[in-house]
């Protein structure tokens, strides 16, 4: 499933039939910015949002700059619906151009700039995504960039990477917002642990260091043991952090953990381009495929 996320043609029959969209609006917001804002505003009821426009790897620099000009509309509706104090956006460097041939670091970071500029002028935040392990060092690289004006941007550290402990390090300082997630890309064993076991502890390792750092360690998982170890460690070091969960994923045990009086952020995709972060779900979840079958099945 994650070799077939990045197949052009799988992505061009899925993205254009309309058998599938029951059960991918499970963890897709729509596909209008104005759509997004909707479904938006509801989780801002009781949790914190960050939106992402969906589009990864992209080719083109048009592509790329029709990116920026979608974030920048999102981040006028955002405003515009008084939502931006609770609702933040996260973008992925391929779809801003690190992913073109030529120039790839310069135009990336002129729209991941460009976007950051919008997210300030309406008062929010932005988090960059990462991505598989061959980007790491420069999608760290352009957010240290980013953060030289704008200190606020979050950078993403993955814990299935064995580098990701001393990333931690680097990254761990007052104000500095560091989201931490498993890693959703299929690594080898050079660069990651593959054993579920070692990610979980190098999960650890790395809570450990985010938070005792001083800056807002974003602790992005659904696995309930891990939760409850990165509410001891916060308890225990009086550190604040926030919990993410990505939409369409345990809502209850995010609407259960918020009411709790935890901080916890809904990761909110929308866009037409679903179908890398639909596989990324469905390879984390197989019993998530028996239902997209059957959609498929039943429908086509
Ligand atoms: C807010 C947020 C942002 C993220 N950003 C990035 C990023 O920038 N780069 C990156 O590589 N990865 C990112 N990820 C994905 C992450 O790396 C994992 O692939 C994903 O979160 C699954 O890992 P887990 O920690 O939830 O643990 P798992 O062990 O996969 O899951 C724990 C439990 O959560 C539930 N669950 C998990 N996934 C699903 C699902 N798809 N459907 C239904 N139930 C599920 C199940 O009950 C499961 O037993 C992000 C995740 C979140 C929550």
């Amino acid at each position: 499933m994650l070799a077939a996320s990045r197949s052009g043609a799988a992505r061009a029959f899925a993205e254009n039939t309309s058998m599938t969209r029951p059960v991918v609006d499970r963890f897709v917001a729509g596909v209008t910015a104005d759509e997004a804002v909707a479904v938006a505003r509801e989780i801002a009821l009781d949790r914190l949002v960050t939106i992402d426009h969906l589009g990864e790897d992209t080719l083109d620099r048009a592509r790329a700059d029709a990116t920026v000009a979608a974030y920048r509309t999102l981040l006028r509706r955002l405003d515009d619906a008084g939502l931006a104090d609770r609702v933040e956006v996260s973008v992925k460097l391929s779809a801003l151009g690190h992913a073109l041939p030529h120039d790839a670091d310069k135009i990336a970071l002129d729209n991941a700039r460009q976007v950051c500029e919008a997210a300030r002028a309406v008062g929010t935040t932005v988090t960059v995504d990462m991505e598989d392990h061959t980007t790491t060092d420069a999608t760290l690289g352009i957010v240290g960039d980013l953060r030289v004006d704008h200190p606020w941007v979050g950078a993403v550290l993955q814990a299935q990477l064995r580098r990701t402990e001393a990333d931690c390090r680097e990254l761990a300082a007052p104000g500095s917002r560091v989201r931490l997630c498993k890693g959703a890309y299929d690594e080898p064993a050079s660069v990651a642990y593959r054993e579920t076991a070692a990610v979980d502890r190098s999960f650890v390792r790395c809570l450990k260091i985010l938070m005792t750092g001083g800056g807002l360690p974003m602790v992005a998982t659904h696995d309930p043991r891990l939760i409850a170890i990165a509410r001891y460690l916060a308890d225990r070091h009086a550190a604040e952090f926030e919990l993410q969960m990505l939409h369409g994923v345990r809502p209850r045990a995010q609407r259960e953990l918020a009411a709790e009086g935890l901080a916890v952020r809904v990761y909110l995709p929308y866009g037409t381009e679903w179908f890398g972060y639909f596989m990324r779900r469905l390879a984390e979840r197989p019993a998530n495929l028996t239902f997209f079958a059957r959609s498929l099945l039943t429908r086509g």
